[in-house]
Formats: C-alpha cells, structure tokens, sequence
C-alpha cells in the first residue's frame, strides 16, 4: 500500500483523508489542535463546496446543522440597501459543525498523530493541508512561497440571538466592513473588517472588540445592536494573511491543498470551499490514477481556477474596503441600485 502523509487535519486535511481510498493508502494525519476552536465562527458553502460534501457523505447533516441563506443586502454604512440579491442554495455552518461532520466521516484506517509537525517524513506522498502558514509549502517550495500579511484585521462572532430584522447582509463604509448573516439554530453569524496594525499574532479579542465599536458607532443600528452582543470569548480576531502565486500546487513527492495552495482575503467567502474541493478533486484523482498522472491532473484542473479566484478575491478586498475611491464606488453602487429597481 502507498502511503500518504497529510500535515493538517483541518478542512482541507479531514475531507481528503475521508475521501481517500482505504483499500490503497495508508494514511496518516497529523494535527496540532487537539479540540475543536474555542470561538465559533460561520462559513458560507456555495453549490460546488456542497459537491465535494457529498463525495465526503455527510451533505445532509452539514443541511441539517446549517442554515439557508436566502437574500443579502449590500449596505452603506447608514444600513442604506443600495442592492439586495437572491443566494439561494449557500448554507451557512459553523465551522465547529463542519470540523466535527468530516471528523465523523475519517475512517478509523486513518492513523491520527496529534501535536505540532517540525521534521517532514520523506517517504510516500506529503500533503500540506496546514493553512496559510504551512510547514510543508515553505519547506518544499521555498522562501519565495512564504506568506505575506495584509494590512486588514477581521473580526468575527456568533450572538446568541436572530439576525436583527432588515439588518442582514454586507456594510461597506470607508475603509471598513461590516457583516450580518444568519447562523444556525437562530443566531447571527457577524463580522468586521478594516486596516489596523494590530498584531500580527495574538490579537486580544477585547481590545480588537472595543476598538470595532469605536469604529462603527453611530453607524448603522443594525450594527451597533450586533456589536452590544458581542463577547470578548465568543470574538475571534486576527490579521489576514496571504499566499503567493506558486506556479503548481503540486510536485513530486508533495502536493498542497486548500489555504496552504492558495490562502486568500476571504471577501469572497470561499477559502474553505475551495479546500473542500482541493481535497476532493484530489482525492478522487489519487484513487484512480497512477501517482505521477494525478498529481499532473490536479495542477492542471484546480490550479488556474484557485489563482483566479486568489486574484479575484484581492481585486474584491480593493473594491469592499476602497478609501480614497469610496465615494466614486458608492456613487456607482447608488446608481446601479436605483437603476435595479426602476428596470
Ligand atoms: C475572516 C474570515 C472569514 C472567512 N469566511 C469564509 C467563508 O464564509 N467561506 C469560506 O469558504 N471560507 C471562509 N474563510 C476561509 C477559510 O477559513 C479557510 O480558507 C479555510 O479554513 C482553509 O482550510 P484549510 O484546511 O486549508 O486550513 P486551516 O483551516 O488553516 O487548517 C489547517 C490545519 O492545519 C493544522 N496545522 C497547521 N500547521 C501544522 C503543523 N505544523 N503540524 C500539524 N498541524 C498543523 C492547523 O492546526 C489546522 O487545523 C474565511 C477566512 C477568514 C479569515
């Protein structure tokens, strides 16, 4: 049996040793974490991310756990709707819930070593599944492939109360962001975005906390309601990191899939769905070709369309927290609204 070594047994690293076959690797996961993250968070799966959830089995518990998104308001920062669109078919989970389903569904083949990984094995395939940090991306592909920080800080919670009425979607301010959205069982998934120098590690969740409701006081009431819920132990708070175009997220011996490949702003929401289509697109190469033909496969069918939405992601960061062009943006976002609801 070949054997396959993953470092990371987060997202990207449960859902590809689900999906591998048993009968023809040897798999071994490592994890650093050994409980599930303290502060919960939401993530929005869109239809192809529900594909690759299927292949894992457990799409209907992910549909049970989660909650649908049904429209979402784009905002000014006065809670103004410029526009407001259908998103049907994207279900918001907590990432505890989506971490715990993939764990469920590892099969007990699956050798589990937890702790910090800092000497790479040398034999079998290595995947890196270990985040925008990985180990294995700076070991194999070189210092050129080191992450790079963004000047933005995102926040994020879960309140224990529904999403205020006519408060949900997206705010976009001068420089900053705010987020309303359903999360499960009903609560409201929220979260905030915008330059700062904090950090870049071990952001205090209280002082990111207090300085969020500085900024966005007198905003949007839908906002500072959210914001009056929220918790120093229910926030989590950190800078947003970056991976470089790597050329191919695959070579002999090592492969990298989700953040590790291609960690990018999450403005458009799909980080974690692009991991859960790494790992299954992967997955089902490796189970039906020959070594050197599936790695050569999986360049081929996922690089191009990770980079370009690594690209397209950046492009949307520029546009959502615009500075010196917000009132030209605006302007445009007034006008295609007016314009949507005259047509
Ligand atoms: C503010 C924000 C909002 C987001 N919202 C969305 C969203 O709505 N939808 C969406 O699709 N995506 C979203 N994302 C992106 C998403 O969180 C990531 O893309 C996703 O977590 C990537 O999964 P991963 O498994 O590749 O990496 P990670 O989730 O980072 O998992 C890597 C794992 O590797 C482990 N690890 C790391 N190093 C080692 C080591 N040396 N040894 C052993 N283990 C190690 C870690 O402990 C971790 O468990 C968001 C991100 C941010 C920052």
């Amino acid at each position: 049996m070949d054997a396959i070594t993953i470092v990371g047994g987060g997202i990207a690293g449960l859902a590809l040793a689900a999906t591998l076959d048993p009968g023809r690797f040897h798999v071994t996961v490592h994890e650093r974490r050994s409980t599930l993250p303290a502060v919960e968070t939401s993530l929005a799966m869109w239809p192809e991310a529900q594909k690759a959830l299927h292949t894992v089995g457990i799409l209907p518990a992910i549909r049970a756990a989660g909650s649908g998104f049904e429209a979402m308001a784009l905002r000014d920062v006065s809670g103004k709707a410029w526009l407001r669109a259908e998103v049907a078919g994207v279900i918001g989970v907590s990432r505890a819930d989506l971490l715990r389903l993939l764990d469920s569904a590892v099969p007990e083949s699956v050798t589990r070593v937890f702790g910090a990984v800092t000497s790479l094995p040398g034999s079998g395939l290595l995947v890196g599944a270990d985040g925008v940090h990985s180990t294995v991306r700076r070991s194999r592909w070189g210092s050129r492939s080191a992450e790079r920080l963004s000047p933005y800080l995102a926040l994020r919670g879960i309140i224990n109360e529904p999403v205020p009425e006519d408060t949900g979607g997206e705010y976009w301010g001068r420089g900053e962001l705010f987020g309303i959205a359903p999360a499960s069982r009903q609560r409201t998934y929220w979260y905030a975005s915008y330059r700062s120098d904090l950090g870049p590690g071990g952001i205090d969740s209280a002082a990111a906390l207090e300085l969020t409701r500085r900024r966005f006081s007198g905003k949007a009431p839908g906002i500072s309601r959210v914001l009056a819920g929220a918790t120093p132990d229910g926030t989590l708070a950190q800078r947003i990191w970056t991976v470089p175009a790597l050329g191919s997220d695959a070579r002999a011996g090592a492969v990298l899939v989700g953040d590790a490949a291609h960690g990018m702003t999450p403005n458009l929401g799909r980080g974690a769905c692009e991991a859960l289509v790494d790992s299954a697109t992967l997955a089902q190469l490796l189970n039906s070709r020959p070594l050197p033909q599936a790695l050569a496969a999986y360049n081929k069918r996922r690089l191009l369309r990770s980079q370009a939405l690594r690209v397209a992601s950046s492009a949307m960061t520029r546009l959502v927290l615009a500075e010196s062009t917000q009132p030209l943006r605006d302007g445009i976002l007034g006008l295609a609204g007016r314009f949507s609801r005259t047509a």
